[in-house]
């Protein structure tokens, strides 16, 4: 669609890694005549988060929204397949049902255990394993310092770079502009936005704009003069292999957040930190493997006292410096047609069907009608009243 020689479209997207592709994959879903076009920078996703992520999709939360954004979600990624598919051609983002496990000391059970019961109440299927239990299903892990685990079985990963071109792939059949530029700047009058310019100097009219540029995200809300807690969160994802043979695992995390999983003959993780100073940094810091990852995982499993780290990757998450928690929703009484789709410090990946579902609903229907995610909107910015989760991040 063309206004004055200008293209013209319902939504410009911000940003095409996962986020915006779910919100452009189920705008078209939902009403096929919408107008979509994602503006992404870098087709090749050179630093993207996205291709970084280690591909983990869990339901084990606190927090009710991010429960049901992930039993909204997970199943989504099981069906990829046939979902992604393009003229007959399935998707494969070699998604596997392997696990997630959450292993506690005595502190932390009390947490754990009210997180399960909100789990089971949402239908989640876990099971909640003490000492022995844990043991016997696993019974290389050292547990002599854990008190309760928890078990999600129907949890797993999947290959994140696949699901991305899945994704682009199929919204590309949908007729969703696939824009390569960036967005330089944002046009806004009084409570809206009115479209985007891009550095190849071109301009794009837009009804709606959904800001999903991840850890760049607080750069193009800075575009429409919004200030958002988001900050880019360096963390490291590492991949080892282990000499001797440890029984299948699931997705392993711990309090003090080590995250590892199975990954071909190996195994991929790491142990993020908050302590990290914010910055579009993307250096590796190959010490801390050996410093901080490998001691825990000895620690855990006797076996990988002679794991070899073999490639160490950096990427950031796009981390809400508030409560650690999305931002879903428009900028209420300032830009009402300016959304945000950012903050998912480190769950992303497992979030974006049901993020994008549900921006579609917000600005098709002017309303949540699947899931109510309105606690995770931007009122709690604005308010400054954190929302977090309660337990392991
Ligand atoms: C090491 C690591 C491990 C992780 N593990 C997991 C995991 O196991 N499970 C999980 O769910 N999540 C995980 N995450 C988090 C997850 O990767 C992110 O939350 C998710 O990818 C965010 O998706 P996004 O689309 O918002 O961001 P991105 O994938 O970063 O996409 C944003 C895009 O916006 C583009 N962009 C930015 N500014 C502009 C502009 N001005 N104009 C045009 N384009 C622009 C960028 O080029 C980029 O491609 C992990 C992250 C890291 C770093």
């Amino acid at each position: 669609m063309s206004v004055n020689g200008q293209e013209s479209f319902d939504v410009v997207v911000v940003g095409g890694g996962a986020i915006g592709m779910a919100v452009a994959y189920y705008l078209k879903s939902m009403s096929a005549g919408c107008h979509v076009a994602v503006v992404e920078r870098d087709s090749a996703y050179t630093l993207a988060s996205t291709p970084r992520a280690s591909g983990g999709v869990r339901r084990l939360f606190a927090l009710p929204e991010n429960i049901e954004l992930s039993n909204f979600s997970i199943p989504v990624y099981e069906q990829f397949p046939e979902l992604m598919a393009v003229n007959g051609e399935k998707a494969n983002i070699s998604f596997r049902k392997g696990g997630y496990l959450f292993i506690v000391p005595t502190a932390d059970v009390g947490n754990l255990k009210r997180n399960y019961e909100t789990q089971k109440k949402l239908g989640v299927n876990v099971d909640f394993l003490e000492p022995d239990g844990l043991k016997k299903r696993f019974p290389s892990m050292t547990t002599g310092d854990l008190a309760a685990a928890v078990h999600s079985l129907d949890d797993g990963w999947m290959d994140p770079y696949a699901a991305l071109m899945a994704f682009r792939k199929k919204v590309r059949s949908l007729d969703v502009a696939l824009i390569q530029d960036e967005v330089v700047s944002i046009e806004r009058e009084g409570a809206l936005v009115r479209g985007v310019t891009l550095t190849s100097g071109k301009k794009l009219k837009a009804a709606n704009i959904v800001n999903a540029a991840g850890a760049w995200s607080p750069l193009v809300s800075q575009m429409v003069g919004q200030t958002i807690p988001v900050t880019p969160l360096r963390r490291f994802e590492h991949y080892f292999e282990c000499e001797e043979q440890i029984e299948p695992l699931p997705y392993v995390k711990d309090v003090n957040r080590l995250a590892f999983r199975p990954e071909g003959k190996g195994y991929t993780g790491g142990v993020p930190t908050l302590a990290e100073p914010r910055a579009y940094n993307f250096e590796v810091n190959h010490e801390y493997f050996d410093s901080v990852v490998w001691p825990a995982l000895a620690h855990r499993f006797p076996q990988f006292e002679k794991t070899k780290c073999k490639n160490t990757m950096s990427g950031l998450y796009d981390q809400n410096d508030l409560d650690g928690n999305p931002i879903i929703g428009p900028w209420e009484g300032q830009c009402e047609n300016f959304y945000l789709a950012t903050g998912f410090s480190g769950h992303g990946l497992m979030h974006a069907p049901a993020t994008g579902h549900a921006i579609a609903e917000l600005i098709l229907r002017r309303r949540f009608e699947t899931l109510d995610l309105t606690r995770l909107g931007w009122k709690r910015v604005e308010n400054n009243t954190p929302y977090p989760e309660q337990g392991i991040i």
